[in-house]
């Protein structure tokens, strides 16, 4: 299968780059797939699961939290808020993270910031467990 080069970095510094057959994930419009020859693109991504499919036929699967995906001239770009592969997703972080969250939301009377900052916290803490099945 046909190989483009891709990088993905999030704010802390480059996370890969290689050539791969297949970059997959979340934006902002729904899940996305980028192959070989995709057309000059940009979108910004949402938070959802993320994989990778390396040149030997590799999986890799990461979660992927907001950030802006670039196809320029057939190279593929990702700049991530947040990308975590799944070996370094710590579930049981996530297992506190998500139970806190939905303590904060069932105890009620927040502010709409506090509404909107524990639902973020339980997406992010539901995708990384996703990740992590
Ligand atoms: P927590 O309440 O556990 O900090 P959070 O969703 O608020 O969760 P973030 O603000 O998204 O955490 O992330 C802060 C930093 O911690 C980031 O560098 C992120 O990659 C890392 N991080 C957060 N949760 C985990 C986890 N479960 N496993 C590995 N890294 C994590």
């Amino acid at each position: 299968m046909r190989t483009f080069p891709l990088r993905i970095g999030t704010p802390d510094g480059l996370l890969f780059k290689g050539e791969v057959e297949r970059v997959v994930c979340r934006s902002i419009s729904g899940d996305l797939a980028v192959l070989a020859g995709h057309c000059n693109f940009c979108t910004a991504l949402g938070m959802g699961e993320a994989h990778i499919v390396l040149e030997d036929g590799t999986r890799r699967e990461a979660a992927c939290i907001g950030g802006m995906l670039s196809v320029i001239n057939g190279e593929c770009d990702v700049l991530a808020t947040t990308w975590e592969w799944k070996e370094d997703i710590d579930a049981e972080r996530a297992s506190a993270a998500k139970e806190r969250a939905e303590k904060m939301l069932a105890k009620g009377g927040l502010t709409d910031k506090e509404y909107k900052i524990a639902e973020a916290k339980l997406q992010r803490a539901l995708v990384r467990l996703s990740v992590k099945e």
